[in-house]
């Protein structure tokens, strides 16, 4: 056995050595091919190997790679707040940097419970999320995300932030139907609110459509209408999660547009540096910043590396790269594309319980009764099984597990680069019914 190495997801696991790539395509070390049908995880947004970024890397890490947020600012860090405030919706004109999506939420679970402290209430400290869903991996970040399999070995430290039922019609957690439930899932934010007190919650936190935790699960329409009103209604500020649907991914520059609502806070990372650099962000409304002025005047969170020039400098340059190459439109076009070749495919396959999903972000959930959309027991790993059968044949997808039992369901997500082409659309369609069939023929 080694005595040192890079501690892996799966320790003793070998994984392949990527040398390089170029747009959607990954090569290994061994010359093999693939298809990164899930930009790594929901990251990778304008492809591989882009020599603008690498260019704009160069220039700034000569000029200056690291000043401490402190001490100075930079014009990189300047010019992608202002771009991000131009960009988001409504009031959303101040941009806190972290390094990471976990550290972005946890920011805004900080931000939203400081924002009522600064106006002498000092008992909203609660998050309130759903289930279904995931917020981050450190402690307050995992605390708000209702994802049984993820928080188990931790319960001990996290708070009960899950409280509400996700909006997840194909497996109601209220065992209702749309559109005669009547929206319950919302009106079960009510409940909640009712339950624990409006005088302790600070916000409701949410993914516009649920990703890791569920796999592209999409709520109904009139659903964060409903979901606006009630916060508003009680004093709840609203935190849109946009880290894993941000930044065109849904075919929208963010995926609240979708719906036209405006979230006090909204968190980004993943598409925001395309994977080029580790950068995430935490978006702040003035009415909040606006608070936080007349009183201490300091945002009480921080990292060494937040607001860094040489992450700033990429992340921009991603931008500017998304606009010249009209990728959320692009998204918005390939995504329709691969969502009909999808439900093609669910035709063939009576496995493939529901295809979602808006954009880029789509959806398959695999069940193993149709007409009753029973689950595989997890035990069965097939979701595992198809990622790895699509692994062997040259098409990354990305394992989105346990959204209807907290430990059953298996979705998968696919979501190649923004990028995409038709013709690459139907490559990539050719590995995935070719590993379904193998699939099909393991379970017979
Ligand atoms: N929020 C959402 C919606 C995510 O999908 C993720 C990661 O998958 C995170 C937060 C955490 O981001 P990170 O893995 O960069 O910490």
């Amino acid at each position: 056995m080694d005595k040192s190495g890079i501690i892996k997801p799966v320790l003793d696991a070998s994984y392949p050595m990527i040398s390089h790539g170029k747009g959607i395509y990954l090569y290994d070390t061994d010359g093999k091919r693939y298809i990164d049908g899930s930009s790594g995880a929901i990251t990778a947004n304008i492809g591989h190997g882009v020599e603008e970024i690498a260019d704009a890397m160069e220039k700034q890490a000569k000029q200056i790679a690291f000043v401490y947020r402190s001490h100075f600012t930079s014009a990189p860090a300047e010019r992608l707040a202002n771009k991000l405030a131009s960009l988001a919706p409504g009031n959303l004109n101040w941009t806190f940097f972290v390094n990471s999506g976990s550290e972005a939420t946890e920011t805004a679970l900080k931000v939203a419970i400081q924002y009522f402290q600064e106006q002498g209430i000092r008992t909203k400290t609660k998050i309130i999320s759903r289930w279904t869903s995931y917020h981050g991996i450190t402690l307050g970040a995992l605390s708000m995300s209702g994802h049984a399999l993820r928080r188990e070995r931790f319960s001990a430290l996290l708070e009960d932030f899950p409280a509400v039922a996700a909006p997840y019609c194909y497996h109601c957690p209220l065992k209702k139907t749309y559109p005669g439930c009547g929206l319950a899932c919302g009106n079960d934010l009510e409940r909640a609110i009712q339950e624990i007190g409006a005088e302790n919650i600070a916000a409701f936190i949410f993914e516009p459509i649920v990703g890791a935790a569920g796999g592209a699960v999409t709520p109904p329409p009139g659903y964060y209408e409903k979901i606006k009103e009630i916060c508003d209604r009680h004093n709840i500020l609203t935190i849109a999660d946009e880290v894993m649907t941000g930044m065109g991914r849904t075919g929208k520059m963010f995926a609240v547009e979708h719906w036209g609502i405006e979230p006090d806070i909204m968190t980004l990372g993943k598409g925001m540096s395309a994977g080029y650099t580790p950068m995430a962000a935490t978006m702040v409304s003035d009415r909040i910043i606006n608070v936080i002025r007349k009183g201490s005047k300091i945002v009480m969170s921080g990292h060494t590396f937040s607001a860094n020039p040489l992450s700033a400098a990429v992340c921009g340059e991603v931008i500017d790269y998304m606009e010249k190459h009209e990728l959320v439109r692009n998204a918005e076009e390939q995504g329709k594309k691969l969502m009909a070749s999808l439900q093609d495919l669910q035709k063939k396959y009576p496995i493939i319980g529901e295809v979602r999903g808006k954009g880029l972000l789509c959806g398959l959930e695999l069940v193993s009764d149709l007409p009753t959309r029973v689950p595989f027991s997890a035990t069965h790993r097939v979701g595992e099984t198809l990622i790895s059968l699509c692994f062997k044949n040259g098409l990354v997808i990305y394992p989105a597990f346990g959204g209807v039992t907290g430990f059953e369901g298996d979705s998968v997500l696919i979501s190649p680069p923004l990028t995409i082409t038709s013709f690459q659309i139907y490559e990539m369609l050719r590995i995935l019914e070719e590993s379904m069939e193998e699939l099909m023929n393991g379970l017979v």
